[in-house]
Protein backbone atom coordinates (compact mmCIF):
# COMPACT_ATOMS: atom_id res chain seq x y z
CA UNK A 1 0.00 0.00 0.00
CA UNK A 2 2.99 2.46 1.10
CA UNK A 3 4.04 2.50 -2.56
CA UNK A 4 0.57 4.08 -4.04
CA UNK A 5 -0.48 8.05 -3.35
CA UNK A 6 -3.35 9.94 -4.35
CA UNK A 7 -3.00 13.41 -5.02
CA UNK A 8 -5.88 16.15 -6.04
CA UNK A 9 -6.30 17.65 -9.09
CA UNK A 10 -8.23 20.81 -9.43
CA UNK A 11 -8.65 20.88 -13.47
CA UNK A 12 -9.95 17.14 -13.85
CA UNK A 13 -11.48 17.24 -9.97
CA UNK A 14 -10.52 14.06 -9.29
CA UNK A 15 -7.89 12.18 -7.08
CA UNK A 16 -5.21 10.92 -8.91
CA UNK A 17 -3.25 7.42 -8.43
CA UNK A 18 0.44 8.18 -8.20
CA UNK A 19 3.52 5.89 -8.13
CA UNK A 20 5.90 6.34 -5.69
CA UNK A 21 9.40 5.21 -6.28
CA UNK A 22 11.52 3.01 -4.66
CA UNK A 23 13.82 5.79 -4.13
CA UNK A 24 11.53 7.87 -1.85
CA UNK A 25 9.71 5.04 -0.47
CA UNK A 26 12.75 4.02 0.99
CA UNK A 27 13.64 7.25 1.98
CA UNK A 28 10.40 7.65 4.21
CA UNK A 29 11.17 3.92 5.33
CA UNK A 30 13.97 5.40 6.81
CA UNK A 31 13.06 8.45 8.68
CA UNK A 32 10.42 6.48 10.57
CA UNK A 33 12.99 4.33 11.35
CA UNK A 34 15.69 6.76 12.68
CA UNK A 35 12.64 8.30 14.76
CA UNK A 36 11.54 5.41 16.24
CA UNK A 37 15.17 4.71 17.20
CA UNK A 38 15.49 7.70 19.08
CA UNK A 39 12.27 7.74 20.95
CA UNK A 40 13.18 4.46 22.14
CA UNK A 41 16.61 5.46 23.39
CA UNK A 42 15.07 8.47 25.32
CA UNK A 43 12.91 7.10 26.94
CA UNK A 44 15.39 4.39 28.67
CA UNK A 45 17.63 6.65 28.95
CA UNK A 46 15.31 9.07 30.94
CA UNK A 47 13.84 5.56 33.10
CA UNK A 48 17.41 4.90 33.74
CA UNK A 49 18.18 8.71 34.85
CA UNK A 50 15.00 8.90 37.15
CA UNK A 51 14.46 5.08 38.51
CA UNK A 52 17.73 3.24 37.98
CA UNK A 53 16.22 1.16 35.23
CA UNK A 54 13.11 -0.38 34.14
CA UNK A 55 13.48 -3.37 35.93
CA UNK A 56 14.15 -1.24 39.34
CA UNK A 57 11.26 0.33 38.78
CA UNK A 58 9.30 -2.57 38.90
CA UNK A 59 10.92 -4.18 41.67
CA UNK A 60 10.38 -0.85 43.61
CA UNK A 61 7.09 -0.81 43.14
CA UNK A 62 6.40 -4.48 43.72
CA UNK A 63 8.51 -4.27 46.87
CA UNK A 64 6.15 -1.47 48.27
CA UNK A 65 2.97 -3.77 47.92
CA UNK A 66 4.85 -6.30 50.18
CA UNK A 67 6.14 -3.90 52.83
CA UNK A 68 2.17 -2.88 52.92
CA UNK A 69 1.51 -6.39 53.27
CA UNK A 70 3.85 -7.03 55.87
CA UNK A 71 2.77 -4.38 57.94
CA UNK A 72 -1.06 -5.14 57.85
CA UNK A 73 -0.09 -8.74 59.24
CA UNK A 74 2.19 -6.99 61.50
CA UNK A 75 -1.07 -5.45 62.76
CA UNK A 76 -3.05 -8.43 62.30
CA UNK A 77 -0.60 -10.58 64.56
CA UNK A 78 -0.17 -8.04 67.29
CA UNK A 79 -4.04 -8.21 67.72
CA UNK A 80 -4.10 -11.45 68.09
CA UNK A 81 -1.05 -11.91 70.28
CA UNK A 82 -3.03 -9.22 72.18
CA UNK A 83 -6.19 -11.01 72.99
CA UNK A 84 -4.15 -14.40 73.72
CA UNK A 85 -2.58 -12.76 76.62
CA UNK A 86 -6.30 -11.63 77.68
CA UNK A 87 -7.21 -15.34 77.77
CA UNK A 88 -4.27 -15.96 79.33
CA UNK A 89 -4.40 -13.14 81.73
CA UNK A 90 -8.15 -14.50 82.91
CA UNK A 91 -6.91 -18.14 83.28
CA UNK A 92 -4.41 -17.31 85.44
CA UNK A 93 -6.03 -14.54 87.78
CA UNK A 94 -9.83 -15.85 87.89
CA UNK A 95 -10.33 -19.24 86.85
CA UNK A 96 -7.19 -20.85 88.36
CA UNK A 97 -7.86 -19.16 91.66
CA UNK A 98 -11.28 -19.44 92.24
CA UNK A 99 -10.71 -23.37 91.87
CA UNK A 100 -7.53 -23.16 94.03
CA UNK A 101 -5.19 -24.44 91.40
CA UNK A 102 -1.64 -23.59 90.98
CA UNK A 103 -1.02 -20.71 88.41
CA UNK A 104 0.77 -21.46 85.15
CA UNK A 105 4.74 -20.64 84.88
CA UNK A 106 5.41 -17.45 83.27
CA UNK A 107 8.58 -18.97 82.72
CA UNK A 108 6.91 -21.30 80.67
CA UNK A 109 4.83 -19.61 79.08
CA UNK A 110 7.66 -16.87 77.86
CA UNK A 111 9.69 -19.44 76.88
CA UNK A 112 8.03 -19.75 72.98
CA UNK A 113 11.34 -19.53 71.14
CA UNK A 114 11.58 -18.30 67.49
CA UNK A 115 11.67 -21.21 64.83
CA UNK A 116 14.80 -21.89 62.55
CA UNK A 117 16.33 -18.32 61.75
CA UNK A 118 16.75 -18.38 57.96
CA UNK A 119 19.17 -15.56 57.55
CA UNK A 120 18.38 -15.16 53.72
CA UNK A 121 15.33 -13.84 54.56
CA UNK A 122 14.80 -9.80 55.66
CA UNK A 123 14.59 -8.90 59.25
CA UNK A 124 11.42 -8.12 59.10
CA UNK A 125 10.24 -11.32 58.02
CA UNK A 126 12.27 -13.09 60.22
CA UNK A 127 10.60 -11.62 63.15
CA UNK A 128 7.06 -11.99 62.16
CA UNK A 129 7.91 -15.82 61.57
CA UNK A 130 9.39 -15.78 65.12
CA UNK A 131 6.18 -14.10 66.49
CA UNK A 132 4.00 -16.74 64.49
CA UNK A 133 5.84 -19.57 66.13
CA UNK A 134 5.65 -18.17 69.68
CA UNK A 135 1.57 -17.21 68.84
CA UNK A 136 1.40 -21.09 67.94
CA UNK A 137 3.38 -22.22 71.22
CA UNK A 138 1.32 -20.31 73.13
CA UNK A 139 -2.24 -21.48 71.44
CA UNK A 140 -0.85 -25.08 72.45
CA UNK A 141 -0.23 -24.06 76.33
CA UNK A 142 -3.20 -22.15 76.62
CA UNK A 143 -5.23 -24.79 75.21
CA UNK A 144 -3.56 -27.72 78.12
CA UNK A 145 -4.10 -25.12 80.57
CA UNK A 146 -8.00 -24.81 79.87
CA UNK A 147 -8.43 -28.05 79.50
CA UNK A 148 -6.88 -28.56 83.26
CA UNK A 149 -9.02 -25.89 84.18
CA UNK A 150 -12.35 -27.71 82.82
CA UNK A 151 -11.55 -30.83 84.56
CA UNK A 152 -10.77 -29.29 87.10
CA UNK A 153 -14.25 -27.24 87.86
CA UNK A 154 -15.83 -30.48 86.63
CA UNK A 155 -14.93 -32.63 89.30
CA UNK A 156 -15.57 -29.99 91.97
CA UNK A 157 -18.88 -29.78 91.01
CA UNK A 158 -19.16 -33.42 91.33
CA UNK A 159 -17.34 -33.18 94.74
CA UNK A 160 -19.79 -30.55 95.85
CA UNK A 161 -22.98 -32.21 94.76
CA UNK A 162 -21.83 -35.46 96.34
CA UNK A 163 -20.19 -33.94 99.90
CA UNK A 164 -22.42 -34.30 102.97
CA UNK A 165 -23.01 -30.55 103.08
CA UNK A 166 -26.78 -30.39 104.25
CA UNK A 167 -28.30 -31.27 108.23
CA UNK A 168 -30.28 -34.75 107.40
CA UNK A 169 -33.11 -32.78 109.43
CA UNK A 170 -33.58 -29.25 109.97
CA UNK A 171 -33.99 -30.12 114.37
CA UNK A 172 -31.60 -29.00 116.73
CA UNK A 173 -28.65 -31.23 117.73
CA UNK A 174 -28.88 -32.49 120.99
CA UNK A 175 -25.49 -33.68 121.51
CA UNK A 176 -22.23 -33.28 119.74
CA UNK A 177 -19.10 -34.82 118.40
CA UNK A 178 -16.49 -35.71 120.76
CA UNK A 179 -15.91 -36.95 124.43
CA UNK A 180 -19.11 -36.57 126.94
CA UNK A 181 -20.40 -38.79 129.67
CA UNK A 182 -22.25 -41.79 128.07
CA UNK A 183 -25.60 -41.82 129.10
CA UNK A 184 -25.50 -45.56 129.82
CA UNK A 185 -22.89 -46.03 131.79
CA UNK A 186 -22.15 -42.28 133.22
CA UNK A 187 -17.98 -42.70 132.33
CA UNK A 188 -16.47 -40.61 129.20
CA UNK A 189 -16.60 -41.75 125.98
CA UNK A 190 -16.14 -40.76 122.56
CA UNK A 191 -19.36 -40.05 120.50
CA UNK A 192 -18.86 -40.56 117.17
CA UNK A 193 -21.48 -38.53 115.79
CA UNK A 194 -24.14 -35.82 116.08
CA UNK A 195 -27.42 -36.41 118.12
CA UNK A 196 -30.59 -34.54 116.17
CA UNK A 197 -33.42 -34.02 118.21
CA UNK A 198 -36.65 -36.14 116.34
CA UNK A 199 -40.19 -36.97 117.13
CA UNK A 200 -40.94 -40.56 116.04
CA UNK A 201 -41.25 -40.60 112.29
CA UNK A 202 -39.70 -37.76 111.70
CA UNK A 203 -38.49 -37.71 107.39
CA UNK A 204 -35.05 -37.88 107.47
CA UNK A 205 -32.64 -36.70 104.22
CA UNK A 206 -29.77 -37.93 102.23
CA UNK A 207 -26.98 -35.02 103.25
CA UNK A 208 -25.03 -35.39 99.70
CA UNK A 209 -25.85 -37.52 96.42
CA UNK A 210 -24.62 -41.15 96.80
CA UNK A 211 -25.32 -45.03 96.63
CA UNK A 212 -27.14 -47.05 99.52
CA UNK A 213 -24.39 -49.73 100.80
CA UNK A 214 -26.51 -50.65 103.79
CA UNK A 215 -30.08 -50.33 104.82
CA UNK A 216 -31.27 -52.10 107.69
CA UNK A 217 -31.10 -53.82 111.07
CA UNK A 218 -27.73 -54.07 112.92
CA UNK A 219 -26.70 -55.95 115.79
CA UNK A 220 -23.85 -52.99 116.41
CA UNK A 221 -26.53 -50.65 118.81
CA UNK A 222 -27.02 -48.57 115.64
CA UNK A 223 -30.64 -50.36 115.40
CA UNK A 224 -32.33 -50.11 112.15
CA UNK A 225 -29.19 -47.63 109.67
CA UNK A 226 -29.48 -46.73 106.43
CA UNK A 227 -25.14 -45.85 105.28
CA UNK A 228 -24.41 -43.93 102.02
CA UNK A 229 -21.70 -43.99 99.90
CA UNK A 230 -20.99 -40.62 98.82
CA UNK A 231 -17.43 -41.52 96.48
CA UNK A 232 -14.40 -39.05 96.57
CA UNK A 233 -14.22 -40.28 100.23
CA UNK A 234 -17.25 -39.60 102.13
CA UNK A 235 -19.66 -42.27 103.74
CA UNK A 236 -22.66 -41.34 105.85
CA UNK A 237 -24.39 -43.14 108.67
CA UNK A 238 -28.32 -42.34 109.25
CA UNK A 239 -29.12 -44.86 112.88
CA UNK A 240 -31.83 -45.47 115.09
CA UNK A 241 -34.23 -45.61 112.45
CA UNK A 242 -38.22 -46.40 112.74
CA UNK A 243 -38.20 -47.14 108.98
CA UNK A 244 -36.08 -46.97 105.39
CA UNK A 245 -37.62 -45.72 102.21
CA UNK A 246 -34.42 -47.12 100.24
CA UNK A 247 -32.68 -50.60 99.53
CA UNK A 248 -28.80 -51.49 99.15
CA UNK A 249 -27.94 -50.53 95.89
CA UNK A 250 -30.15 -47.61 95.40
CA UNK A 251 -28.88 -43.87 93.98
CA UNK A 252 -30.11 -41.39 96.18
CA UNK A 253 -29.89 -37.32 95.67
CA UNK A 254 -29.18 -34.66 98.26
CA UNK A 255 -32.41 -33.84 100.30
CA UNK A 256 -34.00 -37.11 99.26
CA UNK A 257 -36.42 -39.03 102.33
CA UNK A 258 -34.00 -42.12 102.82
CA UNK A 259 -36.23 -43.07 105.57
CA UNK A 260 -37.85 -42.13 109.27
CA UNK A 261 -36.68 -41.12 112.65
CA UNK A 262 -37.07 -43.88 115.88
CA UNK A 263 -35.82 -45.43 118.84
CA UNK A 264 -34.44 -48.94 117.54
CA UNK A 265 -31.17 -50.22 119.08
CA UNK A 266 -28.93 -48.67 121.76
CA UNK A 267 -31.12 -45.63 122.05
CA UNK A 268 -32.73 -43.29 125.48
CA UNK A 269 -35.23 -42.08 123.35
CA UNK A 270 -36.37 -41.33 120.20
CA UNK A 271 -33.40 -39.18 118.24
CA UNK A 272 -31.27 -39.76 114.77
CA UNK A 273 -27.56 -40.31 115.39
CA UNK A 274 -25.15 -39.27 112.35
CA UNK A 275 -22.11 -39.73 111.20
CA UNK A 276 -19.85 -38.21 108.61
CA UNK A 277 -16.78 -40.73 107.55
CA UNK A 278 -13.82 -39.42 106.04
CA UNK A 279 -11.27 -41.69 104.07
CA UNK A 280 -12.33 -44.12 106.97
CA UNK A 281 -12.23 -41.79 109.99
CA UNK A 282 -15.53 -40.91 111.37
CA UNK A 283 -15.28 -36.52 111.36
CA UNK A 284 -17.59 -33.45 113.12
CA UNK A 285 -20.50 -33.22 110.59
CA UNK A 286 -20.55 -29.74 111.75
CA UNK A 287 -17.33 -29.01 109.59
CA UNK A 288 -19.47 -30.30 106.18
CA UNK A 289 -22.65 -28.27 106.99
CA UNK A 290 -22.97 -25.66 103.82
CA UNK A 291 -24.69 -23.31 105.91
CA UNK A 292 -22.57 -23.35 109.51
ZN1 LIG B 1 -25.41 -40.52 118.81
Amino acid sequence: MWQTRYSYNPDTFTFERKKISRREALRMFGVCAVVGVVLAIGFVIQSEVRYGGLEALWLRQSNEVLFQQIVARDRDLAHLENQLEKVHSNDNGFYRSLLNMPRTDLAVWNAGKGGSLEQQLPEGIRQLRARMFRLGYKINLQNQSLAEVEKTARYNSEELRHMPAIKPLGTRVLSGFGYRMSPFHGGSEFHSGLDFHAQYGTPIRATGEGKIITAGFTESGYGLQVEIQHGFGYVTKYAHMSQTKVMVGDKVERNQIIGYSGNSGLSTGPHLHYEVIRNGAKVNPYDYFYSE
